[in-house]
Protein backbone atom coordinates (compact mmCIF):
# COMPACT_ATOMS: atom_id res chain seq x y z
CA UNK A 1 0.00 0.00 0.00
CA UNK A 2 1.46 3.37 -1.03
CA UNK A 3 0.65 6.48 0.55
CA UNK A 4 -2.75 7.40 0.50
CA UNK A 5 -3.93 11.14 0.49
CA UNK A 6 -7.42 11.41 2.32
CA UNK A 7 -9.21 14.53 2.33
CA UNK A 8 -12.26 13.05 3.80
CA UNK A 9 -14.93 15.60 5.60
CA UNK A 10 -14.95 13.18 8.41
CA UNK A 11 -14.14 10.82 10.23
CA UNK A 12 -10.92 12.45 8.56
CA UNK A 13 -7.14 11.76 8.60
CA UNK A 14 -5.62 11.17 11.87
CA UNK A 15 -2.19 12.43 12.90
CA UNK A 16 0.29 9.73 11.84
CA UNK A 17 2.35 10.34 15.16
CA UNK A 18 -0.86 9.28 17.48
CA UNK A 19 -1.89 6.32 15.49
CA UNK A 20 1.58 4.94 15.89
CA UNK A 21 1.31 5.65 19.35
CA UNK A 22 -1.57 4.13 20.04
CA UNK A 23 -0.49 0.84 17.96
CA UNK A 24 2.62 1.00 19.90
CA UNK A 25 0.24 0.75 23.09
CA UNK A 26 -3.14 -1.12 22.37
CA UNK A 27 -2.32 -4.08 24.10
CA UNK A 28 -0.48 -3.30 26.77
CA UNK A 29 -1.02 0.54 28.30
CA UNK A 30 2.25 2.03 29.97
CA UNK A 31 3.29 -1.34 31.18
CA UNK A 32 -0.13 -2.28 32.65
CA UNK A 33 -0.72 -5.51 30.58
CA UNK A 34 -4.15 -4.62 29.42
CA UNK A 35 -5.39 -2.25 26.83
CA UNK A 36 -6.96 1.06 27.47
CA UNK A 37 -10.03 -0.75 25.95
CA UNK A 38 -9.77 -2.96 28.70
CA UNK A 39 -9.85 -0.52 32.05
CA UNK A 40 -12.48 0.32 34.46
CA UNK A 41 -13.80 3.93 34.14
CA UNK A 42 -13.99 4.88 37.80
CA UNK A 43 -10.59 4.02 39.31
CA UNK A 44 -7.24 2.80 37.81
CA UNK A 45 -5.58 5.19 35.17
CA UNK A 46 -8.78 5.93 33.26
CA UNK A 47 -9.62 9.25 35.52
CA UNK A 48 -6.15 10.59 35.04
CA UNK A 49 -6.12 10.04 31.48
CA UNK A 50 -10.11 12.07 31.42
CA UNK A 51 -8.32 14.59 33.41
CA UNK A 52 -4.97 14.86 31.50
CA UNK A 53 -7.32 15.45 28.51
CA UNK A 54 -9.65 18.01 29.87
CA UNK A 55 -6.25 19.92 31.47
CA UNK A 56 -4.31 20.14 28.34
CA UNK A 57 -7.94 21.42 26.42
CA UNK A 58 -8.03 24.36 28.63
CA UNK A 59 -4.26 24.78 28.16
CA UNK A 60 -4.75 24.98 24.54
CA UNK A 61 -7.88 26.94 24.49
CA UNK A 62 -7.49 28.92 27.63
CA UNK A 63 -10.49 28.39 29.14
CA UNK A 64 -10.96 29.85 32.46
CA UNK A 65 -12.24 28.05 35.16
CA UNK A 66 -15.86 29.08 35.07
CA UNK A 67 -16.22 26.83 32.02
CA UNK A 68 -16.69 23.36 32.21
CA UNK A 69 -15.67 20.83 29.95
CA UNK A 70 -18.00 17.57 29.41
CA UNK A 71 -16.88 14.84 27.15
CA UNK A 72 -20.76 13.04 26.29
CA UNK A 73 -21.73 10.20 23.55
CA UNK A 74 -23.83 10.82 20.31
CA UNK A 75 -22.04 13.07 18.03
CA UNK A 76 -22.43 17.02 17.37
CA UNK A 77 -26.10 16.14 16.17
CA UNK A 78 -27.42 15.02 19.31
CA UNK A 79 -26.72 18.10 20.91
CA UNK A 80 -28.77 19.71 18.10
CA UNK A 81 -31.49 18.98 20.29
CA UNK A 82 -29.48 18.47 24.07
CA UNK A 83 -28.91 22.38 23.97
CA UNK A 84 -32.57 23.24 23.49
CA UNK A 85 -33.40 20.91 26.14
CA UNK A 86 -30.80 21.80 28.37
CA UNK A 87 -31.26 25.58 27.75
CA UNK A 88 -34.11 26.15 26.87
CA UNK A 89 -37.34 25.93 29.54
CA UNK A 90 -40.92 25.04 27.69
CA UNK A 91 -42.53 28.26 25.83
CA UNK A 92 -38.95 29.98 25.77
CA UNK A 93 -37.60 31.16 22.21
CA UNK A 94 -33.89 30.95 21.19
CA UNK A 95 -32.35 32.25 17.46
CA UNK A 96 -30.44 30.45 15.34
CA UNK A 97 -28.27 32.21 12.22
CA UNK A 98 -28.43 29.93 9.54
CA UNK A 99 -25.48 30.03 7.40
CA UNK A 100 -25.48 26.29 5.57
CA UNK A 101 -26.49 22.82 5.58
CA UNK A 102 -25.24 22.30 9.58
CA UNK A 103 -26.52 25.24 10.70
CA UNK A 104 -30.13 24.42 9.00
CA UNK A 105 -29.83 20.96 10.20
CA UNK A 106 -29.73 22.30 13.81
CA UNK A 107 -31.94 24.80 13.77
CA UNK A 108 -34.84 22.05 12.16
CA UNK A 109 -33.96 20.35 15.29
CA UNK A 110 -34.76 22.99 17.84
CA UNK A 111 -38.30 23.72 16.30
CA UNK A 112 -39.18 20.20 18.01
CA UNK A 113 -37.95 21.57 21.10
CA UNK A 114 -39.47 25.82 21.25
CA UNK A 115 -39.79 28.87 19.67
CA UNK A 116 -37.10 28.92 17.17
CA UNK A 117 -36.37 32.30 15.26
CA UNK A 118 -33.71 32.51 12.21
CA UNK A 119 -31.35 35.74 13.20
CA UNK A 120 -30.31 36.54 9.89
CA UNK A 121 -30.00 33.80 7.06
CA UNK A 122 -27.57 33.59 4.21
CA UNK A 123 -29.83 30.74 2.25
CA UNK A 124 -30.99 33.18 -0.41
CA UNK A 125 -27.43 34.13 -1.18
CA UNK A 126 -26.62 30.54 -1.86
CA UNK A 127 -24.77 30.35 1.80
CA UNK A 128 -21.58 31.97 0.15
CA UNK A 129 -20.97 34.38 2.58
CA UNK A 130 -21.52 34.73 7.21
CA UNK A 131 -23.91 37.92 7.72
CA UNK A 132 -22.62 40.29 9.61
CA UNK A 133 -23.25 40.22 13.44
CA UNK A 134 -24.63 43.91 13.61
CA UNK A 135 -27.24 43.06 11.16
CA UNK A 136 -28.65 39.96 12.89
CA UNK A 137 -32.20 40.14 14.85
CA UNK A 138 -31.60 38.93 18.11
CA UNK A 139 -34.86 39.07 20.33
CA UNK A 140 -34.40 40.49 24.41
CA UNK A 141 -35.24 36.89 25.03
CA UNK A 142 -34.32 34.98 23.74
CA UNK A 143 -32.41 32.28 26.00
CA UNK A 144 -29.44 31.73 23.28
CA UNK A 145 -27.92 32.22 19.94
CA UNK A 146 -26.77 29.40 17.96
CA UNK A 147 -24.17 29.67 15.02
CA UNK A 148 -22.08 26.83 12.98
CA UNK A 149 -18.82 28.67 13.20
CA UNK A 150 -17.11 26.47 10.13
CA UNK A 151 -19.68 25.08 7.71
CA UNK A 152 -18.30 21.55 6.87
CA UNK A 153 -20.66 20.93 3.46
CA UNK A 154 -20.41 24.85 2.18
CA UNK A 155 -17.00 26.03 3.01
CA UNK A 156 -17.60 28.76 4.54
CA UNK A 157 -17.02 30.50 7.83
CA UNK A 158 -16.41 33.20 11.13
CA UNK A 159 -13.32 34.17 10.73
CA UNK A 160 -13.92 35.87 14.45
CA UNK A 161 -16.06 35.40 17.47
CA UNK A 162 -18.66 37.31 16.89
CA UNK A 163 -19.57 39.94 19.59
CA UNK A 164 -22.79 39.63 21.40
CA UNK A 165 -24.83 41.63 23.96
CA UNK A 166 -26.28 39.69 26.51
CA UNK A 167 -28.12 36.88 25.14
CA UNK A 168 -25.51 33.73 25.27
CA UNK A 169 -23.80 32.43 22.37
CA UNK A 170 -23.57 28.60 21.43
CA UNK A 171 -21.24 27.82 19.19
CA UNK A 172 -21.01 23.79 16.85
CA UNK A 173 -17.40 24.44 16.26
CA UNK A 174 -17.18 20.36 15.66
CA UNK A 175 -15.43 21.12 11.73
CA UNK A 176 -12.94 23.90 13.54
CA UNK A 177 -12.36 22.95 16.60
CA UNK A 178 -8.55 23.97 17.55
CA UNK A 179 -8.08 25.08 14.20
CA UNK A 180 -7.63 28.72 15.59
CA UNK A 181 -7.76 30.35 18.72
CA UNK A 182 -10.76 31.36 20.16
CA UNK A 183 -12.03 33.78 22.30
CA UNK A 184 -13.97 31.25 24.86
CA UNK A 185 -15.63 34.50 27.05
CA UNK A 186 -17.65 35.46 23.61
CA UNK A 187 -19.47 32.00 24.21
CA UNK A 188 -21.89 30.43 26.62
CA UNK A 189 -21.48 26.90 25.03
CA UNK A 190 -19.72 25.48 22.24
CA UNK A 191 -19.95 21.63 21.07
CA UNK A 192 -17.60 20.14 18.52
CA UNK A 193 -17.83 16.23 17.55
CA UNK A 194 -14.43 14.85 17.40
CA UNK A 195 -14.35 12.89 14.03
CA UNK A 196 -13.39 16.23 11.85
CA UNK A 197 -10.36 17.31 14.30
CA UNK A 198 -9.72 15.43 17.36
CA UNK A 199 -10.92 11.65 16.80
CA UNK A 200 -13.20 8.93 16.78
CA UNK A 201 -16.79 9.84 16.08
CA UNK A 202 -19.48 9.47 18.28
CA UNK A 203 -17.26 11.52 20.92
CA UNK A 204 -18.78 15.11 21.15
CA UNK A 205 -16.92 17.86 23.47
CA UNK A 206 -19.21 20.49 25.36
CA UNK A 207 -17.38 23.53 27.15
CA UNK A 208 -20.32 25.26 28.73
CA UNK A 209 -20.03 28.66 30.85
CA UNK A 210 -21.26 27.78 34.54
CA UNK A 211 -24.50 30.20 35.01
CA UNK A 212 -25.88 28.23 32.02
CA UNK A 213 -26.06 24.18 33.94
CA UNK A 214 -29.42 24.70 36.05
CA UNK A 215 -32.07 24.89 33.55
CA UNK A 216 -32.64 21.45 31.79
CA UNK A 217 -35.80 20.21 31.41
CA UNK A 218 -37.44 17.70 33.77
CA UNK A 219 -37.34 15.00 30.39
CA UNK A 220 -33.72 15.64 29.59
CA UNK A 221 -32.37 12.20 29.81
CA UNK A 222 -29.61 12.12 32.94
CA UNK A 223 -26.99 10.92 30.81
CA UNK A 224 -27.27 13.56 28.99
CA UNK A 225 -28.19 16.26 31.16
CA UNK A 226 -25.38 18.79 31.43
CA UNK A 227 -25.77 18.98 35.07
CA UNK A 228 -26.01 15.77 35.99
CA UNK A 229 -22.75 15.00 34.57
CA UNK A 230 -21.28 17.66 35.70
CA UNK A 231 -22.45 17.08 39.25
CA UNK A 232 -20.99 13.21 38.86
CA UNK A 233 -18.02 14.52 37.31
CA UNK A 234 -19.00 13.32 33.75
CA UNK A 235 -19.00 9.87 35.16
CA UNK A 236 -22.72 9.23 35.21
CA UNK A 237 -22.61 6.46 32.83
CA UNK A 238 -19.34 5.10 31.12
CA UNK A 239 -17.75 7.73 29.14
CA UNK A 240 -16.26 6.79 26.16
CA UNK A 241 -13.09 5.62 27.56
CA UNK A 242 -11.00 4.95 24.06
CA UNK A 243 -12.06 7.47 22.52
CA UNK A 244 -11.15 10.08 25.23
CA UNK A 245 -7.55 8.68 25.14
CA UNK A 246 -7.05 8.92 21.68
CA UNK A 247 -7.78 12.72 21.81
CA UNK A 248 -5.80 13.09 25.31
CA UNK A 249 -3.04 11.71 22.06
CA UNK A 250 -4.73 13.91 20.07
CA UNK A 251 -4.20 17.17 22.09
CA UNK A 252 -0.51 16.49 23.10
CA UNK A 253 0.17 16.17 19.41
CA UNK A 254 -1.18 19.80 19.10
CA UNK A 255 0.56 20.89 21.75
CA UNK A 256 4.15 19.90 20.45
CA UNK A 257 3.24 21.42 17.20
CA UNK A 258 3.20 24.67 18.97
CA UNK A 259 -0.52 25.01 20.29
CA UNK A 260 -3.05 26.20 18.41
CA UNK A 261 -2.47 29.62 17.14
CA UNK A 262 0.68 27.89 15.42
CA UNK A 263 -1.33 25.51 14.39
CA UNK A 264 -3.70 28.63 12.92
CA UNK A 265 -0.63 30.05 11.58
CA UNK A 266 0.14 27.10 9.15
CA UNK A 267 -3.85 26.18 8.44
CA UNK A 268 -4.00 29.93 7.05
CA UNK A 269 -1.30 29.71 5.12
CA UNK A 270 -1.70 26.51 3.58
CA UNK A 271 -5.48 27.72 2.79
CA UNK A 272 -4.44 30.34 1.18
CA UNK A 273 -2.14 28.92 -1.28
CA UNK A 274 -4.84 26.02 -2.43
CA UNK A 275 -7.13 29.20 -2.88
CA UNK A 276 -5.07 30.98 -4.96
CA UNK A 277 -4.77 27.55 -7.02
CA UNK A 278 -8.25 27.85 -7.25
CA UNK A 279 -8.71 31.54 -8.41
CA UNK A 280 -5.54 31.61 -10.57
CA UNK A 281 -7.25 30.23 -14.01
CA UNK A 282 -10.82 30.10 -15.46
CA UNK A 283 -10.61 26.37 -14.89
CA UNK A 284 -11.17 26.00 -10.77
CA UNK A 285 -14.07 28.66 -9.09
CA UNK A 286 -14.88 28.66 -6.03
CA UNK A 287 -17.88 31.46 -5.28
CA UNK A 288 -17.59 32.32 -1.52
CA UNK A 289 -16.76 35.30 -0.51
CA UNK A 290 -13.00 35.63 0.06
CA UNK A 291 -13.08 36.98 3.67
CA UNK A 292 -15.35 34.07 4.51
CA UNK A 293 -13.66 30.87 2.76
CA UNK A 294 -13.15 28.16 5.39
CA UNK A 295 -9.68 27.18 6.07
CA UNK A 296 -10.39 23.64 6.94
CA UNK A 297 -13.18 22.88 3.93
CA UNK A 298 -12.17 23.59 0.74
CA UNK A 299 -14.87 23.29 -2.10
CA UNK A 300 -14.60 23.97 -5.60
CA UNK A 301 -16.27 23.24 -8.89
CA UNK A 302 -14.66 22.50 -12.32
CA UNK A 303 -16.89 24.21 -16.03
CA UNK A 304 -18.89 20.71 -16.24
CA UNK A 305 -20.45 18.19 -14.35
CA UNK A 306 -18.76 15.44 -16.45
CA UNK A 307 -15.02 17.36 -15.81
CA UNK A 308 -15.73 17.02 -12.06
CA UNK A 309 -16.60 13.41 -12.36
CA UNK A 310 -13.36 12.62 -14.20
CA UNK A 311 -11.43 15.16 -11.93
CA UNK A 312 -12.79 12.46 -9.32
CA UNK A 313 -11.90 9.31 -10.96
CA UNK A 314 -8.53 10.70 -12.09
CA UNK A 315 -7.71 11.50 -8.52
CA UNK A 316 -8.68 8.68 -7.11
CA UNK A 317 -6.18 7.14 -9.03
CA UNK A 318 -3.54 8.39 -8.03
CA UNK A 319 -4.87 8.10 -4.09
CA UNK A 320 -6.14 11.39 -3.97
CA UNK A 321 -9.32 10.21 -1.68
CA UNK A 322 -12.54 11.51 -0.62
CA UNK A 323 -12.89 14.29 -2.74
CA UNK A 324 -16.48 14.32 -3.84
CA UNK A 325 -18.28 17.41 -2.40
CA UNK A 326 -21.24 17.19 0.31
CA UNK A 327 -24.26 15.53 -1.47
CA UNK A 328 -26.11 19.04 -0.96
CA UNK A 329 -23.41 20.92 -2.28
CA UNK A 330 -22.04 18.90 -4.89
CA UNK A 331 -18.73 19.58 -6.97
CA UNK A 332 -14.91 18.90 -4.89
CA UNK A 333 -14.20 19.44 -1.16
CA UNK A 334 -10.60 19.15 0.13
CA UNK A 335 -10.74 18.58 3.50
CA UNK A 336 -7.94 20.25 5.31
CA UNK A 337 -8.09 19.46 9.15
CA UNK A 338 -4.64 19.87 11.58
CA UNK A 339 -3.52 16.57 11.12
CA UNK A 340 -3.96 16.70 7.27
CA UNK A 341 -0.37 16.35 5.85
CA UNK A 342 1.64 19.53 4.00
CA UNK A 343 2.77 16.42 1.72
CA UNK A 344 -0.83 15.44 0.41
CA UNK A 345 -2.24 18.89 0.35
CA UNK A 346 1.20 19.62 -2.31
CA UNK A 347 0.17 16.42 -4.14
CA UNK A 348 -3.76 17.33 -4.55
CA UNK A 349 -2.33 20.84 -5.72
CA UNK A 350 -0.20 19.22 -8.11
CA UNK A 351 -2.42 16.82 -9.59
CA UNK A 352 -4.87 20.11 -9.92
CA UNK A 353 -2.59 21.78 -12.07
CA UNK A 354 -1.65 18.68 -14.27
CA UNK A 355 -5.35 17.93 -14.62
CA UNK A 356 -6.34 21.81 -15.99
CA UNK A 357 -3.14 21.42 -18.10
CA UNK A 358 -4.73 18.08 -19.53
CA UNK A 359 -8.02 19.39 -20.07
CA UNK A 360 -8.37 23.39 -19.75
C1 LIG B 1 -20.04 16.65 10.92
C2 LIG B 1 -20.79 17.75 11.56
C3 LIG B 1 -21.91 17.52 12.38
C4 LIG B 1 -22.50 16.14 12.60
O1 LIG B 1 -21.72 15.34 13.38
P1 LIG B 1 -22.28 13.89 13.83
O2 LIG B 1 -21.19 13.36 14.68
O3 LIG B 1 -22.53 13.09 12.60
O4 LIG B 1 -23.52 14.11 14.60
C5 LIG B 1 -22.51 18.61 12.96
N1 LIG B 1 -22.06 19.87 12.76
C6 LIG B 1 -21.00 20.11 11.98
C7 LIG B 1 -20.54 21.52 11.80
C8 LIG B 1 -20.33 19.07 11.36
O5 LIG B 1 -19.27 19.32 10.58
Amino acid sequence: MGTVHNFAAGPAVMPRKVMELARKEFQDWHGRGMSMLEMPFTSGDFPEIMESAKQKLRQLLEIPDHYHILFMQGGASAQFSLVPLNLLPTGAQAVYIETGHWSARALQEAQRYGLIKIGASSRHEGFTHIPEPATWQIPREARYCHITTNETANGVAYQEDPEMGEVPLVADMTSDFLSRPINIEKYGLIYAGAQKNIGPAGLVIVIIRDDLIETARRETPAVFSYQRQIASNNRLNTPLTYSVYLADLVFDWILEQGGVARIAERNRKRTQHFYSLIDRHQFYSNNISPHYRSTMNVCFQLPTKQLEEAFLQEAELQQLLHLRGHGDVGGIRASLYNAQPDSSVDALMDFMDAFRLRHG
